[in-house]
């Protein structure tokens, strides 16, 4: 059960402004991470689904960075749309 609103939300699951916020805090109950995958390319990045990232990285000749980040769906969908590299 949430029990968001008892808790002060310190909004950590941010990373610092990296990601959107969540609906929930991650000490709640409610609060679900997925794994998704965080592709760099120089100084641009974007997360994937992880299924996604992985034809998106075969299917090209560039070297991407990829690596695994835990958030929760309603961060990864309050994200913006990725427009490319
Ligand atoms: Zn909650």
């Amino acid at each position: 059960m949430c029990n968001c609103l008892t808790m002060r939300r310190d909004l950590r699951e941010t990373m610092g402004g990296k990601y959107p916020h969540s609906t929930h805090s991650p000490a709640c109950e409610d609060y679900v991470t997925e794994e998704f995958a965080r592709i760099e390319y120089g100084d641009v990045a974007c997360v994937m689904e992880k299924r996604e990232a992985e034809a998106f990285v075969n299917d090209s000749n560039i070297e991407y960075v990829v690596t695994t980040v835990h958030l929760t769906r309603d961060q990864f969908e309050r994200m913006g749309e990725f427009a490319g590299f």
